[in-house]
């Protein structure tokens, strides 16, 4: 594909099934075409509209004119001790993303991006120092899983995704549901919405409106504190939505029956890891249908903040289990190959500082 073809047409990857049957419709085409469009590209992997044989020739060069295929390119690789890939993956305008494959038994989790950089500047996030370059589109959101899964061998395909890469989700709000319905979607990508986890830092406003979406995907909530002025600190959208609007907004979020909202809190040694902090953690989460992913701070060298020790992190766990709650402690993942949470910035293959994503967490 020439570049300017590129100007020219639209990303097929990322059109949502409205816009297609919009699309149709302005055509005069029947919208039951837009399924026997989404099967041949998403369930045969097709690539060229004029293989599309269930389709008139017409319609196949009307297609041909205003779409063309392109997925992120795979950059490079890293292998972890621990099994896991870390993909760079280059957009078309050369702004690169982390995703991180990670295997654990049955499950093959991707963790992928939705930002280039981040504008929330949490104070223990590698991702901050970069500031935000740009938001993905919906293709190059739901590309990172369909390139990664195009080269790897039938088991092990990807089965969970977690957007828990560089970036808020909630920031790029209409891309990342745009890209979360073609991943849900039975006619398109088809993975379980359950098996599709979305963290945010808690913008109250938009997980509002994500809870209208009728898209039943569970939420992970960075909680990160247990007091206002810590979380102040640590996450400054805190002050803009502070504890007790983003508690109540879980408590009225509407919750799909058997689902739980997971509520992610990294320790940091002396900040937020202390016996008063699990206690106060454990009253804003009384009544909050949640369980706890307990995140031992990924150290960097730049960072101020070092993770508690071992004990600490048991004891804080210990707390909150014998408070009836659901609290698990989440190792980084291929922390050898800076695929780990926070390490957002690695030296590319040209030797430069690329934005990188990071989080590693497997909910297992
Ligand atoms: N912006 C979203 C998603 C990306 S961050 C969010 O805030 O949820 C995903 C998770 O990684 C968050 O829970 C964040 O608190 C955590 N995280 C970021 N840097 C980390 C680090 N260095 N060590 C451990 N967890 C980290």
């Amino acid at each position: 594909m020439n570049p300017s073809d590129l100007l020219k047409t639209q990303n097929f990857f990322g059109t949502s099934e409205a816009a297609l049957k919009k699309l149709f419709a302005d055509w005069g085409v029947a919208t039951y075409r837009v399924n026997q469009v989404f099967t041949w590209v998403y369930h045969y992997h097709c690539r060229d509209f004029n293989e599309m044989t269930n389709l008139s020739k017409s319609l196949r060069s009307q297609l041909a004119e205003h779409f063309h295929f392109s997925l992120p390119k795979i950059q490079n690789r890293t292998f972890s001790k621990d099994g896991s890939i870390k993909y760079l993956l280059e957009m078309n305008d050369g702004a690169v993303v982390e995703s991180v494959w990670m295997p654990s038994d049955s499950r093959k989790t991707l963790c992928l991006s939705t930002q280039v950089g981040c504008r929330l500047n949490c104070s223990f996030c590698l991702t901050a120092s970069l500031g935000l370059k740009r938001n993905l589109t919906a293709g190059e959101i739901i590309g990172q899983h369909i390139a990664i899964n195009d080269e790897l061998k039938e088991e092990d395909r990807i089965t969970n995704v977690v957007f828990m890469g560089m970036g808020e989700p909630l920031d790029n709000y209409g891309p990342v549901v745009d890209a979360l319905r073609i991943m849900v979607s039975p006619q398109a990508m088809k993975v379980s919405t359950r098996k599709v986890t979305v963290s945010t830092s808690g913008l109250v406003e938009k997980m509002k409106s994500f809870q209208e979406e009728d898209l039943p995907i569970n939420l992970a909530i960075s909680l990160n504190a247990s007091d206002n002025a810590t979380r102040d600190r640590l996450m400054p959208v805190n002050k803009k939505y502070p504890i007790e609007v983003l508690m109540d907004c879980l408590k009225k979020y509407p919750l799909k029956p058997h689902r739980r909202h997971t509520i992610e809190y990294v320790l940091l040694a002396g900040i937020n890891d202390s016996d008063e902090d699990a206690q106060r953690l454990a009253k804003w989460l009384k009544g909050v249908p949640c369980k706890i992913n307990l995140i031992p701070f990924n150290a960097f060298d730049s960072s101020e903040y070092r993770p508690p020790s071992e004990q600490r992190v048991l004891k804080f766990q210990n707390y909150l289990i014998e408070q009836n709650f659901s609290a698990f402690i989440r190792q980084n993942r291929a922390t050898d190959i800076l695929g780990a949470c926070g390490q957002l910035a690695t030296q590319s293959a040209s030797g430069t500082l690329d934005p990188m994503s990071k989080v590693a967490l497997v909910n297992k």
